[in-house]
């Protein structure tokens, strides 16, 4: 019976479906690992997956659209949402199981956030311009790890700034899992992959590889150039575009996550972008050096 539940991928909707099927592998020794996302799948999130799949025996994938996190109600409202596609998506990509509740069973309660503090983390980039929504994305990813229990826990490095608070997370709440950042994975134009990639229209699309470009001059004049012009005309070259509006760049600490002024003042650096593109809003980030 076990066998055969590895062989054809589940679908679970309920916290006690999965905690059976938990309860199982565990029993028979097999290493879990888990991929939360929010659905509308591409290959970044197939990324995951297989890094996943090479590394444990049961990977469970989560689809979960987490209102909490939002903190534009019509981001939430128009978040991309193919259920039907992802599933195909995974069974094709030989995934274990994929978790898809609703709110009720992770919120059963009231839909709000739990009033984690992450200080100076999420203080900055994304914590600054998206008040509220770290703390709704732990919330729910301490959560989906409790229910999941797994061994290794997957996340791009697309949301660099996500994955450091991740990091803080299971370290202050002391929930055993390892922790695996991933590459992000780009459009062949440079683009990083997003859900959110399918509200761009072609003109919109086109501009968008703007932001890659414009991010590898920068790391082509980090440790030579003087770091605040550089930063200045990478932001100029992004808005140069009809459609492209930089909300922030910013270049700091890889490791610490705090502004740098100058290029010796960090070992290793990487610029994190937020790009408006009409009313669709993208993120991406590169390691400088
Ligand atoms: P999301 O569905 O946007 O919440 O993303 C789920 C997971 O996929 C997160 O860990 C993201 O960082 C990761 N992810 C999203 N886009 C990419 C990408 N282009 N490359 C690698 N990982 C990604």
């Amino acid at each position: 019976m076990l066998a055969l539940l590895y062989l054809t991928m589940q679908v679970f909707n309920t916290n006690a479906a999965l905690k059976k099927f938990i309860a199982d592998c565990r029993a028979n020794n097999k290493s879990i690992g888990f991929v939360p996302t929010m659905g509308a799948l591409h290959a970044g999130h197939i990324s995951l997956i297989n890094r996943a799949l090479d590394e444990n025996d049961i990977v469970v994938c989560s689809i979960y659209v987490n209102p909490t996190q939002f903190n534009n109600p019509d981001d939430l409202e128009n978040y991309p949402r193919t259920l039907e596609t992802d599933i195909a998506l995974l069974e094709k990509a030989k995934c274990s199981v994929v978790f898809n509740p609703e709110t009720s069973e992770l919120y059963p309660e009231e839909v709000v956030a739990d009033n984690f503090d992450f200080e100076y983390l999420e203080s900055i980039m994304e914590g600054k311009f998206r008040p509220g929504h770290f703390k709704g994305m732990a919330t729910i990813v301490k959560r989906l790890l409790l229910a999941v229990q797994p061994d290794k826990a997957y996340f791009g490095e697309k949301d660099f700034q996500q994955l450091a608070i991740i990091n803080d997370l299971v370290r202050r709440e002391k929930i055993p899992v390892e922790i695996i950042g991933c590459p992000i994975v780009r459009e062949i134009d440079g683009l990083a992959m997003s859900s959110r990639n399918v509200r761009l229209n072609a003109p919109q699309r086109h501009a968008a590889a703007g932001i890659y470009e414009a991010l590898n001059e920068l790391k082509e004049r980090a440790n030579s150039k003087d770091l605040n012009k550089s930063l200045a005309k990478a932001i100029e070259t992004i808005n140069a575009h009809p459609h492209l509006a930089v909300e922030y760049l910013e270049i700091v600490d890889s490791g610490t996550l705090l502004p740098i002024n100058d290029w010796t003042d960090a070992k290793s650096a990487r610029a994190f972008v937020a790009v408006l593109v009409g009313q669709t809003r993208l993120i991406d980030n590169i390691l400088l050096y």
